[in-house]
């Protein structure tokens, strides 16, 4: 095994050394000043990567505690909400809502394809009960972006909310949280905020917050309200997950030195990097509509992706992601570029993604991409 191993996945990203050292500082207790000097200083500059006035919540958990505590705080049971289906990520707002006894309407889009903005209109235009809508900003299994901006001028003529998941995108492909007018953005901290996995976020518009008021849905842990309450100190209600927040200051200060606009260009011009050389490469891209935040490329056939994946992890030191559910696993090879991935460890990613491939193809003679 070669230490340290390139970590190309999309997510947990790297974390840079200054982040990392930063969290390794002793610990404190959090119902200080100190921690809430800190506490609320994060909240603030999250605003400028959000790129709201809206507030932004911080929670112990993953991402998916966010995408739950965005259905849940603003529904009632029995509540339609249209959900985006156009791949993995994508089909887990369909499950949570189920869990919760709402009633997903599922708008299924291919594989690899972003949803066109219009079916979403006529299909609000339809059934004017629909509550929520529910979308990807990156659709990470699928490396698709969606076109939030135009999404976002349709349902805000509605009376339903718009939730984006940009768990992945956020702080690599631009989302104009105001201007797009979107209601409910969820993230994470293990993808272009360059942290470990732990801290989970949502940010609320006021449609969204005078909403609140009638949703009935049960919840604890991620109820809002708590939540509002404890900010007005710079506080959280429960324990925060103190070391990350420290990491998540320093994280947010690196991003306003280089500038929002800046991070967007680099991940962007290394995407575009990406898919010229996978595209050199003979590999077809998959996406139609390609992400800043993740590229994802067919593989030949014949080729086992999964096999592929491994060896360059455990041969090479090399950590890419392959294809999730039945119709991309093991055909497809995903490549990030955001957060602290920079262009020196993409080129060596994609040089060891080519031997790989080329030592694989030369035992089994194949040269077309298998899953378009
Ligand atoms: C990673 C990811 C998730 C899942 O987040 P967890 O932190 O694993 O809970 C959800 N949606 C998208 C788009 C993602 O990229």
């Amino acid at each position: 095994m070669i230490q340290p191993a390139i970590l190309l996945t999309p997510g947990p990203t790297p974390v840079p050394e200054s982040i990392r050292q930063l969290m390794a500082e002793p610990i404190f207790h959090h119902r200080t000043p100190r921690y809430r000097k800190i506490f609320g200083d994060v909240s603030q500059r999250l605003k400028k990567v959000f790129l709201t006035q809206n507030p932004v919540y911080t929670f112990a958990g993953s991402g998916t505690l966010a995408m739950e505590a965005a259905l849940v705080n603003f529904h009632s049971a029995g509540d339609k909400v249209l959900v985006v289906e156009n791949g993995k990520f994508a089909e887990r707002f369909t499950a949570i809502a189920k869990a919760f006894g709402l009633s997903p309407i599922g708008l299924k889009v291919p594989y690899g394809e972003a949803p066109a903005p219009r079916q979403i209109e006529e299909m609000l235009a339809k059934d004017k009960d629909i509550k929520a809508v529910c979308v990807q900003l990156c659709e990470t299994s699928t490396a698709v972006l969606s076109d939030i901006k135009a999404i976002g001028e349709i349902v805000s003529r509605t009376e339903a909310l718009l939730i984006v998941d940009a768990i992945s995108g956020l702080g690599a492909d631009r989302l104009e949280t105001d201007l797009w007018k979107v209601d409910l953005v969820v993230s994470g901290s293990q993808k272009a905020l360059m942290l470990p996995p732990g801290l989970a976020f949502l940010s609320v518009s006021p449609k969204a917050k005078a909403r609140m008021a009638t949703a009935k849905l049960p919840k604890f842990y991620y109820d809002l309200k708590h939540y509002e309450k404890s900010m007005a100190d710079n506080d959280t209600p429960w324990t925060p997950a103190l070391t990350l927040v420290l990491g998540l200051q320093k994280s947010l200060e690196m991003i306003e030195t280089e500038g929002i606009d800046a991070v967007f260009k680099r991940c962007s011009e290394n995407a575009q990097y990406t898919r010229e050389t996978l595209q050199k490469m003979g590999l077809k891209l998959f996406s139609k509509a390609p992400s800043s935040t993740v590229t994802a490329a067919c593989l030949p056939d014949g080729v086992d992706g999964e096999k592929l994946c491994k060896i360059m992890r455990d041969e090479k030191g090399v950590v890419v992601a392959g294809g999730q559910g039945e119709q991309m696993k093991g055909k497809i090879v995903r490549i990030c570029h955001m957060g602290a991935i920079g262009r020196e460890d993409l080129e060596t990613g994609l040089k060891v993604l080519a031997e790989t491939l080329k030592e694989m193809k030369s035992s089994s003679g194949s040269c077309c991409c298998s899953c378009q």
